[in-house]
């Protein structure tokens, strides 16, 4: 998350530092899944192609597949929209599944080109002092030494030594379950090739877990449960990892080849607080969620986009640092949500195994997993309600499911739909940028954006814009650089200098934005 906060950095004009103790980029592949919000966010950052470039190819995107062993007894098939690498109607970006070894590379590389983010990798980072006005940090390194910042933000991960530091309590379901990685090279074409999927659960006994493709040819991932205990953790080596493979493929002469092997512990767990003093906690830090569902790193990369714009107003001074509150207003309900309902993943991927085992029917459990794969409505469809919306008083769409649902709504709190403009060549989310900006089919508001330092764009009122925006002629949306509508005037507005300058004084506190 910090080479994500630092791009954000970046891009908002924020000299920044990055402190990593480790020489590179994670070997391990953990997490795999960019959802189509966080690839919207990649497009502005300009890294969406590179990312596109290493996604496993379309046709291992649009299942999760359920069975007895791969060789044995298929339970069920599901699904899954959520993680297609096909753009939809709701975002000009289609979701791409990789692996964290393969796209933090590609974030690093950008970090380093950067001339305003000095980028230090083989450094470890202990915090001396925080308070209102800022945080010292003493790094050990090549290029050590005693740091002062204005701010600081803790991506130092689940265990976050910062959050204890700080005295930052998390709250919610802890050890909910403790796994083995394995992550190999092996040619599971017999088994796979006819049925490409996102992930290919197990249940039997002897092999109960997941597997996982990589690259759609014959890099792995494996996910083994175990009681948690240190004995059994060690007894999991190379040849026990082997061996579970081959249960769980139904294979027993199956060459693999193990590249490495790691643990973790699930948690569904959210800091109690995001912020102190001139800290803020991102990532795993502020959340730690079950990867049922590819939720965490999403979760994560959302936090920094809604935090990095509201650092960089409050540094230029175009807002009253009150507005920095309104990261956790904005934030921990949405973490919270996440974290829910990627343990009703975990709890439906149980049922199933658990069907198996008791001799029942898998099928009706795999028909009820219909949220895991598909969660349009959860990735892009939460909205914010702090001092940094305007409420219209129009009511919330009503959804039939909240997860696998998406109402397009340009309410006040919500992400500004996505349209393509320009036959195509332009999504309304193209005209997000570094302030806030205007949106109306009126010239009227460009005059009094430019008076607020807000850009403004006229748009085609015939395009179908209005209705989706909910707006009358001559009406307008005034859209924060995170992408979420701040206010919207439905009906046009007599003075919209006024109108803007009542918005950026409830917002920022100032008379000019
Ligand atoms: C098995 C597994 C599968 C997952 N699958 C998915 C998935 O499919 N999709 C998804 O969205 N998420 C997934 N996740 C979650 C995802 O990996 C995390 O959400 C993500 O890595 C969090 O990023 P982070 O930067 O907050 O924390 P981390 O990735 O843990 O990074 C923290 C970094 O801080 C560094 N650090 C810590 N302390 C210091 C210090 N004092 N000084 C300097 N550096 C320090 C660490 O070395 C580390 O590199 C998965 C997680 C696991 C365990």
């Amino acid at each position: 998350m910090g080479l994500a906060a630092a791009l954000e950095c970046a891009y908002f004009g924020v000299p920044a530092m990055l402190v990593e103790r480790h020489s590179g980029t994670t070997w391990h592949p953990k997490a795999r899944n960019l959802n189509s919000r966080t690839m919207e966010i990649m497009r502005r950052l300009g890294v969406e192609r590179a990312l596109q470039a290493v996604g496993l190819p379309g046709a291992w995107t649009r299942q999760i597949v359920y069975a007895d062993t791969l060789s044995g007894a298929e339970l069920g098939r599901m699904s899954t929209g959520g993680f297609e690498s096909q753009i939809s109607a709701a975002s000009p970006c289609a979701a791409v599944l990789s692996s964290q070894d393969v796209f933090e590379p590609i974030w690093r590389g950008r970090a380093e080109q950067q001339p305003l983010l000095d980028v230090r990798y083989g450094h470890q980072a202990e915090i001396l002092d925080v308070d209102g006005t800022g945080a010292v940090v003493r790094l050990t390194g090549a290029r050590g030494g005693e740091v002062r910042a204005r701010y600081l933000l803790a991506a130092d991960g689940a265990g976050s030594a910062i959050r204890q530091m700080l005295g930052v309590g998390v709250e919610g379901p802890k050890n909910l379950g403790h796994f083995i990685n394995v992550y190999y090279r092996a040619n599971l074409d017999r088994l796979v090739a006819h049925r490409p999927a996102v992930l290919y659960f197990t249940a039997h006994e002897a092999g109960r877990g997941v597997f996982q493709p990589l690259d759609g040819r014959y890099r792995w991932l494996s996910q083994i449960a175990y009681d948690g205990s240190a004995e059994a953790r060690a007894a999991f080596d190379g040849e026990r990892c082997v061996r579970w493979i081959r249960n769980a493929t139904g294979d027993p002469a199956l060459k693999i080849d193990v590249l490495g092997i790691s643990h973790w512990t699930m948690n569904a767990t959210v800091a109690k607080r995001y912020r102190r003093d001139a800290a803020f906690l991102v990532g795993d830090a502020a959340h730690q969620l079950p990867p049922t569902g590819g939720f965490g790193l999403n979760t994560g990369i959302a936090d920094v986009h809604n935090l990095v714009w509201k650092l960089a107003y409050v540094l230029k001074d175009w807002s009253d640092p009150g507005l920095l509150d309104t990261y956790e207003t904005e934030r921990k309900p949405v973490a919270r949500f996440n974290a829910d309902r990627a343990m009703d993943n975990s709890r439906s991927v149980a049922r199933i195994q658990r069907a198996v085992t008791d001799g029942a029917a898998a099928a009706s459990e795999v028909a009820r997993s219909r949220r895991y794969g598909n969660f349009r409505g959860l990735e892009l469809g939460y909205s914010y309600h702090s001092a940094a919306v305007i409420d219209d008083g129009s009511p919330a769409p009503q959804p039939e499911d909240p997860v696998e649902d998406y109402l397009p709504c340009a309410r006040p709190g919500h992400r500004l739909p996505h349209m393509w403009l320009e036959g195509g060549a332009l999504s309304t989310l193209d005209l997000v940028g570094r302030r806030f900006v205007v949106l109306s089919d009126s010239p009227r508001w460009l005059e009094a954006a430019v008076q607020h330092s807000a850009d403004c764009r006229v748009l085609p009122g015939n395009g179908g814009f209005l209705e989706l925006f909910g707006l009358e002629p001559g009406g307008a949306v005034v859209v924060r650089p995170d992408g979420h509508v701040a206010a919207r005037f439905a009906a046009p507005s007599e003075f919209p200098g006024g109108a803007l300058a009542a918005v950026f004084r409830e917002l920022l506190n100032t008379t000019t934005s």
